[in-house]
């Protein structure tokens, strides 16, 4: 379970969001909508730390912050190994091949020795369809190769939680499917996903869950079912926008 117990975080006089509680459970694929500005970043960079709220709590599969206070270190990095992010682009390190983009963070972690996180890699990186090229340098792929790359090393640290951050929006269309289709898969699998998107058509074939964020607070969570039902005026003014 990732659960997030009233968390506010402002930048300046602003405050993005308000009082969230949000708890997520293992094995379920959670999409973040919300407009622009909405916060979704914001919330999804919660869960990993790389924002800290002013107050509220998170707590991942029995690790927990309490924020407010100062956080110690050994909190940071318990949290922060519970999940791996996947941004919208530039994951991968440009001077590794793709084999160590994906065989490194293990090896670094201490999670495995060298040649186990090797052999993971390999398999995880086959998984994404990008098992021959191993070899080769980030910027000779494709946006959709890279991405593709970047959910294999994501993976490799085995995280509890995988995050994404609209994860294809930089793409073509149909490099973008092609990043999908291996989130799909994920999905399938009943990995624990939390994806902030733009993509409507993810959202309602994919997700188990929808989380809408507006004006600093949840304006929906629940099932695609009901929120593709929903009359609440500003989930249709939201969604008249993909029409
Ligand atoms: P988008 O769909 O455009 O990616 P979002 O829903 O992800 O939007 P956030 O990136 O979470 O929105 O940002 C929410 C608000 O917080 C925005 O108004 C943004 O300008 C502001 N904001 C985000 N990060 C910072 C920061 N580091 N300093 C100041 N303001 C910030
Ligand atoms: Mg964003």
């Amino acid at each position: 379970m990732l659960e997030l117990t009233r968390v506010s975080k402002s930048f300046g006089e602003t405050t993005i969001l308000r009082e969230i509680s949000l708890a997520l459970r293992n094995g379920e694929t959670t999409v973040i909508l919300g407009p622009s500005g909405s916060g979704k970043s914001t919330l999804l960079r919660t869960m990993n730390l790389l924002e800290v709220p002013e107050s509220g709590r998170l707590e991942i599969n029995g690790d927990a912050v309490e924020f407010g206070g100062k956080l110690t270190r050994r909190q940071i990095s318990s949290i922060r190994r519970r999940s791996a992010m996947v941004f919208q682009g530039y994951n991968l390190f440009p001077h590794q091949t793709v084999l160590e983009n994906v065989a490194m963070p293990p090896a670094l972690n201490g999670k495995s020795d060298r040649a186990t996180a090797r052999t993971r890699a390999v398999e995880l990186l086959e998984s994404v369809g990008m098992g021959q090229r191993l070899e080769e340098y980030p910027d000779n792929l494709s946006g959709g190769q890279q991405q593709r790359v970047a959910i294999a090393r994501a993976l490799a640290v085995e995280p509890d939680y995988l995050l994404f951050d609209e994860p294809t929006s930089a793409l073509d269309p149909e490099l973008g499917a092609e990043v999908i289709r291996v989130m799909e898969g994920l999905a399938r699998e009943r990995r624990s996903l939390v994806v902030v998107t733009h993509n409507i058509g993810f959202a309602r074939r994919v997700a188990d869950r929808i989380v809408f964020l507006a004006d600093g607070g949840i304006g929906f969570d629940g099932t695609p079912e009901d929120f593709f039902a929903s009359e609440s005026e500003r989930i249709r003014r939201y969604l008249n926008v993909f029409d």
